[in-house]
């Protein structure tokens, strides 16, 4: 493979810079530019060793650095990779790159470092997109499931449910093949169960998909209740600035606004919606509209009561749309003295906190039902989880093979055609991990990471 490099650091000034080298030429292109003021030349040294000396361009010095060596294939991409530390200015940055350029490498594309990581073994599929998502933690818990995965969490439980899978294909081959022998007959009943087990757990980690996308993306929520309850004021309490036009004219927040706001470790991605009333105003009517369908999609339905008011119909209808709904009851305008039946919110749902978004009081118990009703113990790190849409469509077509393989088992269909259905879903868990993947889907993956990296 060619020799690629780029600066790995941020594009932005800094106290050091770092460009990085990889390829079978690393050493000889560093040494064109590089020298040491021990007089050590880099194709000299050894892995894991440093070398202090300057770069300079024809005669002219540009500046000191820090040059490290890595072998291979005890290296980040496997290759021979050299790391120059530099100090970090934009221009004298690009300036060391250039003449890195200039001395025989090619200009590294995107991701390519993790790419080439990916090729020589180094790490699997799952591993490379989760050094996407450490570089993009947010917060503890997220980065907490990335560095789970870059360190293999969700290859290693791929591959005991694998094994499995090649435990039974393997049976059904070997009695396919050489029937004549002594070999076992495969029993569909063992078989059945065997295949059940894979599902299980198939099911399980298909499971850890929702989950993550919390973590990652945050929960998706919607604000909803009636005009004047206090939903804006709310809304911009949560995110702290003001977003959305507080009024105290009913029906002013038209639009659903949107905004990601960070509640303790979780965070939500807040939704403001006009307030669900009947109406004949056409504007107000599509808002409502949105307001319902925004329920349907969302994960958390904040649903706001004004306490210092009876709850009316309006209320309740509302009460009514988010049966069965992940909602928390939020009630307002704890400052004034209560008239709303709380008791009542009580009995409709299963986390009730009371609040004044006006002074920015009882915020904390949202943040408590929020953990009790988001973190979910259950789910560790270190077995890792479905981290994006891409490992989620391999195993769901994994997921659909299996219960394709035992539909056809049940009806006493040829073992034959069990084993096809069988192979298809190994073959759908090789992807996942990217034991077996096409080159456009691993350009497609790493063509979303950032260069240098
Ligand atoms: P929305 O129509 O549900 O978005 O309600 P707004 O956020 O526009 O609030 C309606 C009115 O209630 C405004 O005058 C707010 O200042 C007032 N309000 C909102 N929250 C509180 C609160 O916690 N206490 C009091 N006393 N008034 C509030």
């Amino acid at each position: 493979m060619s020799t690629v490099a780029a600066i790995s650091t941020p594009n932005a000034v800094g106290g050091i810079s770092v460009i990085r080298i990889s390829g079978e030429n690393a050493f000889q292109v560093a040494d064109k530019v590089f020298r040491a003021y021990n007089g050590i030349k880099a194709c000299e040294m050894q892995g894991y060793t440093c070398a202090y000396g300057e770069i300079s361009e024809k005669e002219q010095k540009l500046d000191d650095v820090v040059l490290t060596v890595f072998r291979s294939p005890k290296s980040y991409t496997g290759e021979d990779v050299v790391e120059i530390s530099c100090h970090g200015g934009l221009f004298i940055t690009r300036q060391i790159l250039r003449l890195i350029l200039d001395a025989g490498a090619e200009l590294a594309q995107p991701g390519e470092f993790t790419k080439r990581a990916f090729l020589n073994g180094k790490m699997s599929l799952t591993q490379a997109e989760a050094v996407m998502d450490v570089i993009s933690a947010n917060g503890k818990n997220e980065l907490k499931y990335a560095v789970a995965l870059k360190d293999g969490a969700m290859f290693k439980r791929i591959s005991t449910i694998r094994k499995k899978i090649v435990k039974s294909l393997g049976d059904l081959a070997a009695w396919a093949d050489y029937p004549e022998e002594d070999i076992p007959y495969v029993d569909p009943v063992n078989l059945e169960s065997e295949l059940e087990e894979i599902k299980k757990e198939l099911l399980e980690l298909s499971r850890t998909y929702d989950y993550g996308k919390i973590i990652k993306d945050g929960i998706n929520t919607v604000i909803v209740g009636r005009p004047n309850v206090g939903k804006s004021t709310l809304m911009n309490c949560l995110s702290g600035y003001e977003r959305s036009i507080v009024t105290n004219i009913a029906g002013t927040t038209r639009d659903v606004v949107e905004e990601y706001v960070k509640i303790g470790e979780l965070a939500i991605r807040l939704s403001d919606t006009a307030g669900i009333r009947e109406t004949e105003d056409m504007i107000e009517q599509r808002g409502v509209e949105i307001a319902f369908g925004k329920i349907n999609e969302a994960d958390l339905v904040l649903a706001v009561f004004d306490s210092s008011e009876e709850i009316s119909e309006d209320d309740k209808k509302i009460i009514a749309a988010l049966d069965g709904k992940n909602a928390v009851a939020i009630l307002n305008k704890s400052d004034k003295s209560r008239v709303a039946d709380s008791d009542y919110l009580e009995k409709h749902f299963k986390y009730m906190i009371e609040i004044s978004a006006k002074n920015s009081s009882g915020i904390d118990g949202l943040e408590e039902c929020l953990e009790k009703m988001f973190i979910n113990e259950e789910i560790q790190a270190n077995n890792g989880i479905i981290a994006n849409e891409r490992q989620k469509l391999c195993l769901e077509s994994a997921l659909s093979e299996i219960s394709n393989a035992l539909e056809i088992l049940k009806n006493g269909e040829s073992l034959d055609a069990v084993t096809v259905v069988i192979d298809e879903a190994l073959a759908n868990l090789l992807k996942l991990t990217g034991e077996s993947v096409t080159e456009s889907v691993v350009n497609e993956v790493f063509s979303r990471f950032c260069v240098g990296k």
